[in-house]
C-alpha cells in the first residue's frame, strides 16, 4: 500500500510537470504559428511547404492541450446540461467534414437527458469519438449516435462501420501515445476515460475487424433543472 501510495504520488508529479511545460509551450506554439502564417501570405506562389509546416504546428497544440487536461487534477465546473444539445452543437461542427468524406452521422436520442457536467469537457469526449469513427471509415459510412436509458444513469454510444480493432490490441487502448495513425497523437481516448471518470461514467469499447465499432459511455443523469 505504501508502495502503491508513492507510486501515485509520483504519477500526480509527472502530470503536473507535463501540464506546465505544456502551459509554457503553448504561447511560444502560437506565435510561431502567426508568423508561418504571415511568411505564407508574403511567400505567395512558393508556398509549398507551409500547408505542411502549419498542420505540424496544429498537431503540437493539440498534444498539448491533451497532456494540458490529462496532467492537471479534476478541473470539471458541473452543471446541469441536457445532453442532446451537446451532441448537436459537437455534430453540427463536425458535419461539414463528415459530408466531405462520405460520412452520415444519425442521432437517435429519444428522451431528454440531464448531466451534471462539464459541457466543455463532455463535448471534447464526443469530438474525439467521433473523429476517431470518421477516421476508421476512409470510404465513408455510417456513425450513428444512441442514448438508452437507465434507472439513473443513461448509456451513450457511438457506433461506426469502420475497420475495427484487433481483439489483440484492445488492451493497448488506454496507453499513452498507442496510435495506428500516420497523424495521430494516441492521447484521445486516454483524454476520454479521464473525463468521463471525473464524471463518475465509465467507458466501454466493443469491436470487430473490419465490421466497425461501438464505444459506450455510462453517465450518471440528474434531475432537469438546468
Ligand atoms: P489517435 O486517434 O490519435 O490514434 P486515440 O487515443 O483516439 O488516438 O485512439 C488510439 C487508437 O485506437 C487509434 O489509433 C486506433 O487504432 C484505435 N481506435 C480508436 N477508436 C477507434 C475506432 N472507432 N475504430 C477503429 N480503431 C479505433
Ligand atoms: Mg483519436
Amino acid at each position: 500500500i505504501h508502495n502503491d501510495l508513492r507510486q501515485k504520488e509520483k504519477l500526480a508529479v509527472i502530470g503536473q510537470m507535463a501540464a506546465a511545460v505544456a502551459h509554457e509551450i503553448k504561447n511560444p506554439l502560437s506565435s510561431l504559428k502567426g508568423f508561418t502564417q504571415l511568411q505564407q501570405e508574403k511567400d505567395k506562389g512558393d508556398d509549398q511547404y507551409y500547408p505542411i509546416m502549419l498542420n505540424e504546428i496544429d498537431r503540437i497544440n493539440s498534444i498539448v492541450n491533451d497532456l494540458l487536461i490529462l496532467g492537471k487534477p479534476n478541473t470539471a465546473v458541473k452543471t446541469p446540461k441536457n445532453l442532446e444539445n451537446i451532441i448537436d452543437y459537437v455534430t453540427s461542427v463536425i458535419d461539414p467534414h463528415a459530408q466531405r468524406k462520405d460520412i452520415t452521422i444519425n442521432l437517435d436520442i429519444k428522451e431528454p437527458y440531464f448531466l451534471l457536467c462539464d459541457e466543455n469537457q463532455l463535448k471534447q469526449v464526443f469530438i474525439n469519438l467521433i473523429k476517431n469513427a470518421m477516421e476508421a471509415m476512409p470510404q465513408g459510412g455510417t456513425i450513428t449516435i444512441k442514448a438508452k436509458p437507465g434507472s439513473d444513469h443513461v448509456k451513450i454510444s457511438v457506433i461506426d462501420e469502420g475497420c475495427g480493432i484487433h481483439p489483440d490490441k484492445l488492451a493497448k487502448l488506454g496507453e499513452p501515445f498507442y496510435t495506428t495513425k500516420n497523424n495521430g497523437n494516441g492521447l484521445g481516448l486516454m483524454v476520454t476515460k479521464k473525463i468521463i471518470e471525473e464524471h463518475d461514467g465509465n467507458i466501454d469499447i466493443q469491436s470487430e475487424l473490419d465490421k466497425g465499432t461501438n464505444v459506450t459511455i455510462t453517465l450518471p443523469t440528474t434531475q432537469k433543472n438546468g
